[in-house]
């Protein structure tokens, strides 16, 4: 049974007694930067002179460094870059600057997981990542309330990193939440796995599928995107709210028949056997030091992959018709 940390096992006067680093101020850092700081934490925000994300950040009232100044100062460096940058942010303007005792905290485990980045043996270790968009997890926040974390220590040189991982996640409401106990292998893993096979890679693969499918037959194209990618959101609601029963308790007994019978013609043994060689190519490291040579390449691929897809035929129905629904915003 995974073990699980809540407000009263976290004491948040360990991270008030440390000096925060935040390194980049997107989607997590922000939230990260922003929340510590609202739960009484010394922070500084560590962004390169030009960055874009200087603005905002100073607006906000936090005090903007360089990355290289924000490691020096602080005794806790949070690193929130872009997971391709992270190693040379590191060789440039954090190894330099950690001391003895310092802690060096993640919110993803790639570059740990694969040996991009190497902390020397004096240095806590350790990763807290909020299952959920960095947005999410300022707006819950705010509301008292919190996204659930996971927090893991890779190497505990000072005895205490783990109490001091929860501390963090407490600062930033994941205690609220709740916070699973994991390592930088399972982390990073099955966050790649999950977000490949599942959540992003084979959910768009199946709605452009079905899509497809329905509009070659002759159907219209607005009726096949609301079959395919308006309505999964309802259906995917209902698995959060309830699982799969609730899904099967909520459809018509002729979509949960359908759904018996012909999703695993959908979804087959082939299809099984390919997501296990997934899972080996990411426990290998192959797909890491992919992902790394095409980010370092220019991103020649994903550029392609990203233009391909825009001009999708799924893509531009739901553009249209998505003006006309006007609750349903865009990002
Ligand atoms: P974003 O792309 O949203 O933000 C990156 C930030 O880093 C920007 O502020 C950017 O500034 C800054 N930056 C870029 N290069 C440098 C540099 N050389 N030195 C200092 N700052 C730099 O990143 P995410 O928040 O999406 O991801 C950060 C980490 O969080 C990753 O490890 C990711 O895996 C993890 N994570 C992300 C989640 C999410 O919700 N997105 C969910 C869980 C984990 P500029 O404005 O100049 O580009
Ligand atoms: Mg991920
Ligand atoms: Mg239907």
């Amino acid at each position: 049974m995974a073990e699980l940390f809540y407000e009263d096992d976290a004491d948040l006067s360990i991270i008030q007694g440390r000096k925060v680093a935040v390194i980049g101020y997107g989607s997590q850092g922000h939230a990260h930067a922003l929340s510590l700081r609202d739960s009484g934490v010394d922070v500084r925000v560590g962004l390169l002179e030009g960055s874009k994300s200087r603005a905002a950040a100073q607006e906000e009232g936090l005090r903007v460094v360089t990355p290289a100044e924000a490691a020096a100062e602080a005794d806790v460096i949070m690193i929130l870059t872009p997971d391709p940058i992270q190693a040379d942010v590191y060789k440039e303007a954090v190894e330099p600057n950690l001391k003895a005792g310092d802690a060096l905290f993640f919110g993803h485990g790639l570059n740990i997981r694969y040996g991009f980045i190497k902390p020397p043996a004096d240095v806590d270790v350790c990763m807290v990542a909020p299952k959920g968009p960095g947005h999410l997890v300022r707006r819950q926040y705010v509301e008292g309330r919190g996204v659930p974390c996971i927090a893991a220590v890779e190497q505990d040189a000072t005895g205490n990193a783990f109490a001091l991982a929860l501390s963090y996640a407490k600062g930033i409401g994941g205690t609220k939440a709740g916070v699973i106990k994991t390592t930088f292998t399972e982390e990073t893993e099955t966050d790649l796995f999950g977000e490949q096979a599942v959540l992003c890679g084979g959910t768009a693969a199946l709605v452009k599928a079905g899509f497809e499918t329905l509009v070659e037959a002759g159907y219209q194209p607005e009726i096949a995107y609301f079959e395919c990618l308006h309505e999964l959101k309802l259906i995917v609601d209902l698995m959060y709210e309830g699982g799969l029963e609730k899904m099967r308790w909520s459809v018509s007994e002729t979509a949960e028949w359908g759904d018996y019978i012909t999703g695993p013609r959908i979804i087959t043994d082939a299809t099984k056997a390919e997501m296990k060689k997934v899972l080996a190519e990411i426990q290998d490291g192959t797909f890491a030091n992919t992902w790394i040579a095409e980010y370092k390449a220019g991103l020649p691929k994903y550029n392609e992959y990203k233009t391909a897809d825009s001009q999708h035929l799924l893509e531009t129905t739901g553009k249209e018709l998505r003006k006309l629904m006007s609750w349903v915003k865009e990002a």
